[in-house]
């Protein structure tokens, strides 16, 4: 492990302290093209060698069957090449990116933490879009489960909530997994709610104007009057919910 003086850590450093934080993943290496592992988390040093080497022949052993998948051949379900199962049956993801190797093993999370730490890698970033700030290698909490997945995940891994709406850690606006902005807006069974309290507050007014004496015109009027606000007030006192934006590029 490395750090760059000044305190922010190099990029590889990050990586690895990603996906130390993310629950589900058991190791990651990050390793240089030729089997020299440069950062690592989870696993000893002297495991790491062993873990290199043997993502190196699991991709090759992947990449042929990738290979043989474009020829025709082969089953068709599957597809990823770099996902296998290893050992006690614990994915391991191995992913190139430029000239590092990087390899992740545990459960789930690991797809998507993987995904995020190669985004990473190559430069592409997830913004907030709202404070700028760069959301790649964020983490943050399912809200039904409480564990800790990566920011870019729009399914829990554990317990596929929904989790495509999330607060921007920096500003704490709510921002979308990729970045994308976030409406307030009520769904549509307002209207319908507003609607059937609408009706009521109508008949209400023109029963009350109905007993007081009023005239046809005035009585209409009221209710038509009392539909109107009731259904204005009950439309307004609907609680919004945050629906996710279109996103640009990234998906
Ligand atoms: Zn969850
Ligand atoms: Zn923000």
């Amino acid at each position: 492990m490395s750090s760059k003086p000044g305190g922010e850590a190099d990029p590889i450093t990050r990586v690895a302290e990603f996906f130390s934080h993310i629950d589900g993943v058991d190791f990651a290496v990050i390793a240089s093209q030729d089997g020299f592992p440069l950062s690592f988390t989870g696993v000893e040093r002297e495991e790491t060698d062993e873990i290199v080497s043997l993502a190196i022949d699991l991709e090759n052993v992947s990449r042929n069957y990738l290979e043989k998948l474009a020829r025709g051949e082969g089953p068709r379900e599957g597809g990823r090449g770099i996902l296998l199962e290893y050992g006690e049956g614990r994915v391991i993801d191995i992913s190139r990116v430029r000239d590092l190797l990087v390899i992740a093993g545990g459960g789930k999370p690991v797809i998507d933490a993987s995904r995020a730490a190669v985004m990473f890698l190559s430069g592409k970033t997830v913004e907030c879009p709202y404070c700028g700030a760069d959301l790649t290698l964020e983490k943050a909490r399912c809200p039904r489960c409480g564990r800790v997945i990566p920011f870019i995940a729009d399914r829990c891994p554990h317990c596929g909530a929904d989790v495509r709406v999330k607060k921007c850690p920096h500003c704490g606006r709510p921002v979308t997994h990729m970045g994308g902005r976030v409406a307030l807006k009520r769904p549509p069974i307002a209207a319908a709610f507003a609607s059937s309290l609408g009706v009521a507050g109508g008949a209400l007014a023109l029963l009350a104007s109905y007993l007081l004496g009023a005239s046809t015109p005035i009585t209409l009027a009221s209710a038509v009057a009392g539909f109107g606000l009731v259904w204005a007030a009950s439309y307004a006192a609907f609680p919004k919910r945050p629906v996710p934006q279109a996103t640009a590029g990234l998906e």
